[in-house]
């Protein structure tokens, strides 16, 4: 192997973009191999009318400190925004009510707030206030969210609260996801606390730190316009997709796909979706494929609405509303972009952002742009009681977009990276394993790059021995 070892990067999402990065700041030649015309993924700002708007991702969590740090990084720390407003409402029991304060995944930390919120009927109230009388039952293994929260806290909690913020996150309902990859904290409170309720009560934070998220204006598109400018030295090649990896005998590995030569590597950060990691994979390690291809996906439709201001009724307070799938309403989630982001109230305009997951996402892939629309905008005039229609849509149909964090999902992506520490050198990076925020992909990024380059450095002490 050569001084500068080789590194492949395979998808030029957040995790690929930063990893390329980590491994050009170490001095390794990459090439990046992205399979779509554009870098990026699931980051994508658009330029609608007069604004620049995210129809991807929108939001960076500032509770992992990993993408505040690579925007300071990339010079844009000093442009994050703080939202205008944060607080959420649901559609329920005929119109909008705001979550109650002090929320952890949905959940509120006492049986007042909740009685004021009227999101709860009176015996779903009832049925919450019994967690602080139950006995304990720990948690003996990973389970689902639903029944967690279900159990100790009733239907009407899950259903109201937590299912449609999770819900909307992950893309799958609160019974498919797992507690422990998805709401660590809640099982850490239900194994140390007798009742939930109580154990938010201790964990409520003692004064605020800080913005919970943080938004670009311009568009979170600008931090992958940045990662690209600092990859002059990388090679780029995009509207390539990696089909197979294999490993020569001289331990090199090769990576193949239409237009590649094949491209030779030491090492390869493998930073696609699961399911194509799985199809790269299938032939060097079969184990590992298979796992992949287990973790399953579903589709969320964006569809971001422009009206004129005098179509509000009155001022917007808040940042959106969900809506509980018992609602059976084609919209799962609504945030209101113009009152929640500075930048965007500027326009004097209002936008909102529409959000469509889970079953309700099939529908609306095979809906035409005009009847998704109309029918938004209905339910927007019923929830919200907005006036005429939008003076302009946007749409954006993310297929298979959102990896499901079933129960036991931490254990799986153990056994994934348990298989594949037999091809040293390669690592995976993104959604699909350890967080599917922002965040969380950049820290992976930057722990695949380094995984990798550890790799590469015991394979040369050990050639040397
Ligand atoms: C609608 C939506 C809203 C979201 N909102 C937020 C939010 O507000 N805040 C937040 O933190 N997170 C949000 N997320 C989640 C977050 O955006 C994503 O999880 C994250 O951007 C994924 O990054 P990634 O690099 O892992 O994968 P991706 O962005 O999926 O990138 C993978 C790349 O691999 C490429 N690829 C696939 N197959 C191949 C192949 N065979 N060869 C080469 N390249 C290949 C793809 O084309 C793609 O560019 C949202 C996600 C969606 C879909």
């Amino acid at each position: 192997m050569s001084s500068e070892p080789r590194v492949a990067v395979v998808g030029g999402g957040i995790a690929g973009l930063v990893a390329a990065h980590t491994l050009v700041q170490a001095g390794a030649r990459v090439t990046l191999v992205e399979a779509d015309r554009r870098l990026g993924g699931k980051i994508r700002s658009e330029r609608i009318a007069t604004a620049v708007v995210d129809v991807g991702a929108e939001a960076l969590l500032t509770r992992l400190p990993a993408a505040v740090e690579l925007c300071r990084e990339l010079g844009l720390g000093d442009d994050l925004v703080p939202p205008s407003q944060l607080t959420t409402s649901v559609w329920t029991r005929g119109r909008l009510r705001e979550m109650p304060g002090n929320v952890l995944g949905g959940l509120p930390d006492g049986v007042a707030p909740l009685l004021r919120s009227g999101i709860l009927s009176p015996l779903g109230i009832a049925r919450a206030s019994l967690d602080l009388a139950l006995p304990a039952r720990p948690l003996d293994a990973d389970r689902a969210v639903g029944e967690l929260i279900g159990r100790r806290l009733g239907r009407q909690v899950l259903d109201r609260l937590v299912d449609p913020l999770l819900g909307t996150i992950y893309g799958a309902d609160c019974d498919e996801l797992s507690v422990r990859a998805t709401a660590p904290q809640l099982e850490a409170l239900a194994r140390d606390h007798r009742s939930l309720i109580r154990g938010l009560q201790a964990a409520r934070p003692a004064a605020a730190t800080g913005p919970l998220f943080l938004g670009l204006p311009g568009g979170l598109e600008r931090i992958v316009a940045r990662l690209c400018d600092r990859l002059q030295n990388a090679e780029l090649r995009c509207g390539v997709a990696v089909t197979r990896l294999d490993r020569g005998r001289d331990g090199r590995y090769r990576l193949h796909g239409p237009g590649l030569e094949p491209l030779v590597a030491d090492g390869v950060v493998i930073a696609t979706p699961a399911d194509q990691a799985g199809r790269i994979l299938s032939a060097a390690s079969p184990a590992a494929a298979t796992l992949l291809r287990a973790i399953r996906y579903s589709s969320t439709v964006v569809v971001t609405l422009r009206y004129p201001a005098e179509a509000l009724p009155q001022p917007l307070r808040g940042a959106g509303f969900l809506v509980p799938r018992s609602e059976r309403r084609l919209l799962g989630a609504c945030t209101w972009l113009s009152a929640k982001w500075p930048h965007l109230a500027a326009s004097g305009e209002t936008w909102l952002r529409c959000s469509i997951g889970r079953g309700n996402a099939i529908r609306a892939l095979s809906l035409d742009n005009a009847t998704l629309v109309r029918e938004l905008s209905a339910e927007l005039r019923e929830a919200m009681g907005l006036r005429g229609e939008p003076a302009g849509a946007q749409v954006t149909r993310w297929e298979h977009a959102l990896p499901h964090y079933e129960p036991g999902h931490i254990d799986r992506v153990d056994r994934i990276e348990d298989e594949l520490s037999h091809l040293p050198g390669v690592a995976l990076a993104g959604a699909a394993y350890r967080g599917i925020g922002v965040p969380q992909c950049i820290a992976q990024g930057r722990a695949a790059a380094e995984q990798t380059l550890a790799d590469l450095e015991t394979d040369v002490s050990r050639g040397a021995e």
